[in-house]
């Protein structure tokens, strides 16, 4: 049968290994027997074989058959890590889906979902490693659990890299120099982080072994020359105390393992001492088996102060007070008679577990949000609950309790250079870019999102790659403020808001000033200030802003301090306003409203449809249809004049050179502001019918009305909006027809 059928058919049950594979097989059995609790052997065999023939042919730079890599993994799995059976069957089929024909189909159907979902995890971590630049070890580890919904995606992508180091002798120079830094930087911290501190050391050591041989075999040689009168130390120092406790019918285990050599090599740098004067070259572990409690640990630390002296500023109580990690031990150091100080460490069976293997490693974050931390206390707390009361299903629980989002507050992204940075859910590229500099964020154009063009405000998912693409000048909207997260991007919003602010009292401000000198008067700021309460401002500043932005017309400030000023009192709101015709008013109002309907898309310049700034001239009030000219004004924007009008003539006299040709485009969805001069006799309802005429026949919108009725004759200046010139053209003609009506002018 060929290799693809065996994989595809499910005809694993029936392959039949040869002697040696049978070997390898009953060895990991042997291992997962000794260290997990329930296996499904069928489920692990045919692991193997899959594991096996998908592989064959295959080598590994030693020479080897790739096989024995999956194999030793999933080896360290169940001795080191010891979850499930699930994990060791994943470890085996690890590298399947990436290196051989084997698809994850094929997996989900031999194996079932959940395996499935955990090979798929590590070949994508695989990949996520491999291509970015990770210094941070701490944001990595977070990227991994957010990304990897399981953790046995990461304690098997720990176990493949420990045999990785193990094997890495058979690699190239910079190739094991390169993985040597990287299992230094990345994998060794983040072991700890994981409580796994035998998988630590040892990864510490064998990077140590790989990026300084020299110092490394010279420290592991004076350990092995040191080893006999260790060994000899440890007997003579110990007897007195296990003879005491045998007598209390302790059961313990003692053990004298000097710590691992990088540790030491560290101590000797930091220290500033030779090999020689590092005296906790190891500690003394006295491991009480089961059922002892942690009231024995005490028991037997008493003992030991008996016989040896103890030094009270080396004593740690990790029983009461456990680390952060739930590592749980009591730390003594002692003197022996012939003045040799030595560290003892008591420990039960279970703290000591938790010590080597990890199970409430550090999930603790200094950064850690309130509900990162509550998840962590639960899971410390179950763990503790389960080792007190082993149960045959703790294995499932304490997966599905890992399947929690711990950091579901924050997401990881990646800039174009596979850099990674943290940002709270709901971020948008806009918090990226402030992210990266806030000069990108002020500048942002648009995003490439894992290399689509997408808005800046859409939100960001975890693992996206991010590229801002900034313009010359900056582009920061005020109402991004409400479609990022940051507190970075949120307050140079802001800032830019208020900055705006001010910029547009000032503008309302200076037309305030232009106003009050044009109508010839003065007012003291005090006195200003009573007109922004009586208008319902908080302040001149607010006033001037709402000025500035046209929101309020500076006319109406302007009637009310000439009122001010020739009745000495200022009007209280409640007090009904008749608005006779002022001309100058009414001039001022259609002024400022031409400038507000200023619009990009009405005019043709220069033969088409451009970006260039222009306005209308207050002069003539252009409106489409009308014959029109440009000028470029001084600064470097197009004013609109009409054609006749007496200031357009003039400039074409003069100015010849700065004319422009426009003329308005064919759509125009803006409105734009005429305004008309109505005369006749006075009579009842005359406003009501021209403003019937306006809503109800010709549905057009009235911006304001102002009426002079004086002696029996009517003179009304009435403001709307409209398309163009044959819209105005129309008004006038209906409103010619008003009763009572005699002249209708265009006012300009
Ligand atoms: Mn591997």
């Amino acid at each position: 049968m060929s290799k693809a059928a065996t994989i595809k058919k499910n005809n694993l049950d029936g392959y039949e290994l040869d002697e040696t594979r049978r070997q390898d097989l009953d060895q990991l059995i042997e291992v997962c027997r000794a260290h997990i609790d329930h296996i499904d052997e069928e489920a692990l065999i045919r692991a193997f074989k899959l594991c096996y023939v998908s592989h064959e042919g295959m080598t590994r730079a030693s020479g080897e058959p790739y096989y024995f890599h999956p194999l030793e993994v999933a080896k360290i799995v169940a001795r080191e890590i010891n979850i499930d059976d699930v994990s060791v069957v994943a470890s085996l089929l690890h590298d399947t889906v990436e290196d051989t024909e084997v698809t994850l189909e094929d997996i989900k159907d031999l194996f079932g979902e959940q395996v499935a979902l955990i090979i798929d995890g590590v070949t994508k971590i695989t990949g996520v490693f491999e291509s970015r630049d990770t210094k941070q070890a701490e944001t990595f580890m977070k990227l991994l659990l957010s990304m990897a919904k399981d953790i046995r995606v990461v304690l098997i992508k720990f176990a493949d890299r420990l045999h990785n180091m193990r094997t890495i002798q058979h690699l190239k120079r910079e190739k094991r120099v390169k993985i040597a830094s990287e299992t230094k930087e990345l994998y060794a911290p983040l072991a700890h982080r994981f409580g796994l501190f035998r998988i630590k050391n040892e990864l510490e050591d064998l990077c140590f072994k790989t990026l300084d041989p020299t110092s490394y075999k010279f420290v592991a040689r004076k350990l092995r020359e040191k080893k006999e009168d260790r060994v000899r130390f440890i007997h003579e120092f110990m007897t007195p105390i296990e003879n005491e406790l045998k007598k209390l019918n302790f059961k313990f285990e003692i053990k004298g393992r000097p710590k691992h050599i990088f540790s030491i090599y560290r101590k000797m740098q930091r220290q500033q001492k030779p090999f020689e004067e590092i005296y906790d070259l190891f500690a003394i572990r006295i491991i009480l088996e089961d059922p002892h409690t942690k009231e024995d640990c005490w028991r037997v630390y008493s003992i030991i102060t008996d016989w040896y002296t103890p030094i009270p500023e080396r004593f740690r109580d990790f029983i009461s007070v456990p680390k952060a990690n739930g590592y749980q031990s009591l730390h003594t150091t002692v003197i022996t008679n012939k003045g040799r100080k030595v560290e003892v460490q008591i420990r039960t069976q279970r703290m000591n577990d938790i010590a080597e293997k990890g199970l409430a490693a550090h999930w603790k974050y200094k950064e850690g949000s309130k509900k990162g931390s509550e998840t962590l206390d639960k899971f410390v707390s179950w763990v503790r609950e389960v080792l007190d009361n082993p149960r045959p299903d703790a294995a499932t629980d304490f997966v599905k309790d890992f399947q929690l989002n711990l950091y579901k507050d924050e997401i990881y992204v990646f800039t174009p250079t596979g850099e990674i940075r943290t940002l709270p859910t709901g971020a948008t590229p806009i918090d990226f870019a402030f992210e990266i500099h806030s000069e990108i964020g002020e500048r942002a154009m648009a995003a490439k999102v894992n290399g689509k063009m997408v808005p800046l405000r859409q939100k960001l998912k975890n693992g996206d790659q991010v590229d801002i693409i900034t313009g010359n000048k900056i582009n920061l909207n005020p109402d991004w403020i409400d479609d990022v997260a940051t507190h970075k991007a949120k307050s140079r919003i802001r800032q830019f808001i208020k900055q705006k602010q001010r910029k547009v009292a000032e503008e309302g401000k200076e037309l305030w000033e232009k106003r009050a000198e044009r109508g010839k008067i003065e007012i003291s700021d005090q006195e200003l200030t009573k007109f922004a309460k009586r208008f319902k401002y908080e302040s001149t500043q607010e006033l001037f802003y709402d000025i500035g932005s046209g929101a309020f017309d500076v006319n109406e400030l302007f009637k009310e301090v000439k009122k001010f000023k020739s009745t000495g009192r200022i009007n209280s709101e409640d007090q009904q306003e008749t608005s006779p015709i002022d001309e100058e008013v009414i001039q001022e109002k259609y002024r400022n409203a031409a400038r507000e309907m200023g619009d990009g898309k009405a005019l043709i310049i220069n033969g088409e449809l451009s970006n260039v700034k222009y306005n209308y001239a207050n002069c003539c009030n252009p409106i489409p249809g009308d014959d029109v000219i440009g000028f470029i004004s001084r600064s470097g924007s197009i004013k609109i004049h009409r054609t006749l009008c007496n200031n357009a003539q003039h400039l074409l006299k003069t100015e010849s050179e700065r004319i422009v040709d426009v003329s308005w485009a064919k759509n125009i969805d803006t409105q734009f502001l005429g305004a008309v001069k109505v005369i006749g006799g006075d009579r009842v309802g005359m406003i009501n019918d021209i403003t019937d005429v306006l809503s109800k026949s010709l549905e057009t919108n009235m911006k304001s009305i102002n009426v002079n009725s004086d002696s029996g004759m009517f003179e009304g200046i009435i403001t709307v909006y409209v398309d163009g010139i044959s819209h105005l053209n129309k008004i006038m003609k209906r409103l010619e027809k008003v009763e009572g009506v005699k002249n209708v002018l265009r006012y300009e």
